[in-house]
């Protein structure tokens, strides 16, 4: 049976009509750029968040830029964030202007451990970027109390975590500002680019609606320097009608994740993912475990079933990091976990068929 690790079309297929028509109206209305589709969906984002205010732009890796730079980022600050995360949520922390310090991750659920971050503060930190890596929110209790003790704010990477739950709080609620991505692939995923920053702060939300669309909001009034980074509005129409389910796929993906653990939390030498108390995980990555993981790889691809790593070299090693000499004792768990992890297939549409010729196939492994 093939199984492959993610599939669009078949999402597609299940509102097919819904966005078929939002892309029709958006033609027909001409309403490419801004717009009421754009609005729209801002709003409805930030009731789903449970936030005052959403500025949507071009992608998640803009967020993080235009969310920094509005937070007042300058050269000479620090700013620290995880060891293990996508790449953007490090670079764009240096072309805010800042210098990005690395905290290495809790040894079992892969999010910032909060005592590396108390270790790692200096006069000059300004922020901490935690990142709910994989779908799973970070300890935001003590990260919330170290920004308060050291007046630090705090962005959250939500990239991969969209309606995940600390303590029945929705990530993207705890922080001073929040940054989202709806890269296609995404549990809400547009077709092409799209992102967005959610705040309750009405100043920081407006310097960043600012900094998205050339520096003002009104034509030819360009207050301060921007870039253009907008949510166009095909994009725009696709997330609302897509919003609509993303609690149903939430479900799904969560309901699928439970049969993942059942059937391979007894496998020896395979760790499935560990959730830490009070977190609502949404299993936007399902990451186990494996010392020989790269065996088990191939052994899953040559049977049909789609894996991947996410992500084979952790940021403090890139060879974008390298003028930092950072060393693999620094960040013990990122470093232990970046040739171990391995994801496997995760959507909403996958059956309880394809699931069990994964696990029996991981199970055949485990006794070769
Ligand atoms: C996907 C992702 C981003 C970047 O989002 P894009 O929309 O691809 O630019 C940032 N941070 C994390 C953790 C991500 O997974």
């Amino acid at each position: 049976m093939n199984v492959p690790f993610a599939d669009l079309n078949l999402q597609y297929q299940t509102v097919k009509d819904e966005i078929d028509q939002a892309i029709a109206s958006v033609i027909r209305d001409s309403a490419f750029i801004r717009g009421p589709y754009v609005d729209a969906f801002e709003h409805e984002f930030a009731e789903a968040i449970g936030v005052h205010h959403c500025v949507s732009c071009a992608n998640g890796t803009d967020a993080l830029y235009i969310a920094m730079r509005a937070l007042g980022v300058t050269a000479g600050a620090e700013v620290i964030t995880t060891a293990h995360s996508w790449v953007s949520t490090s670079s764009m922390i240096t072309h805010s202007g800042a210098d990005v310090v690395f905290c290495d991750t809790d040894a079992r659920t892969f999010t910032i451990d909060p005592v590396a971050i108390e270790n790692a503060i200096t006069p000059r930190t300004v922020g901490i970027v935690p990142v709910h890596l994989y779908g799973q929110p970070a300890d935001m209790d003590a990260i919330m109390a170290i920004a308060r003790k050291h007046k630090l704010w705090v962005l959250e990477d939500c990239a991969q975590a969209h309606l995940a739950r600390y303590r029945e709080q929705q990530v993207g609620t705890f922080g001073d500002v929040a940054t989202f991505s709806f890269y296609p692939g995404k549990n809400l995923g547009a077709m092409g680019d799209a992102g967005a920053i959610v705040t309750n702060d009405a100043a920081l939300a407006s310097r960043m609606a600012k900094i998205a669309r050339h520096g003002g909001l009104t034509k030819h009034q360009h207050e301060i320097e921007g870039i253009n980074s907008r949510l166009d509005g095909l994009q725009a129409a696709i997330l609302s009608a897509k919003l609509r389910h993303l609690s149903d796929w939430t479900r799904a993906r969560r309901e699928a994740a439970a049969k993942y653990d059942a059937g391979l939390h007894q496998i020896e030498d395979l760790i499935v993912p560990y959730v830490a108390s009070a977190r609502e995980h949404v299993y936007h990555l399902y990451t186990i475990q494996h010392p020989r993981r790269d065996e088990l790889a191939q052994h899953l691809n040559a049977n049909g079933v789609q894996t991947a790593v996410n992500y084979p070299t952790a940021l403090p090693f890139l060879q974008s990091y390298e003028r930092l000499h950072l060393r693999p004792e620094q960040f013990p768990n990122a470093y232990r976990h970046q040739s171990r992890i391995l994801s496997l297939p995760m959507f909403a549409e996958i059956t309880p068929e394809q699931q069990s010729a994964v696990i029996d196939l991981v199970a055949k492994f485990g006794q070769s």
